[in-house]
């Protein structure tokens, strides 16, 4: 889980980039990405305290950027401009 207020997301915005995991939405929130070794993960978006969280469910430590949460992130302020948020 990190923050995007908090985090350093410029290097997990270009792993997802060079990589392009595949990002399914579940619901308006929560995503499923699917990674380079075709394992899937689970990644929540939502606002705590005015901070955007991601929270996404593989190994990468507490507050550190991973690249699915990334992935996911796009498609979510894509889906939130989209319902007018
Ligand atoms: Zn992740």
């Amino acid at each position: 889980m990190f923050s995007l207020e908090t985090a350093n997301i410029e290097k997990a915005i270009n792993n997802a980039k060079a990589l392009h995991p595949k990002v399914k939405m579940i619901e308006f929130g929560t995503y499923e990405v699917t990674g380079s070794k075709d394992n899937t993960y689970i990644v929540r978006c939502y606002r705590k305290a005015g901070e955007k969280i991601v929270e996404c469910n593989c190994a990468t430590r507490p507050g550190v950027a991973c690249k699915h949460g990334m992935a996911a992130v796009s498609l979510h302020i894509a889906m939130a401009t989209q319902r007018g948020h």
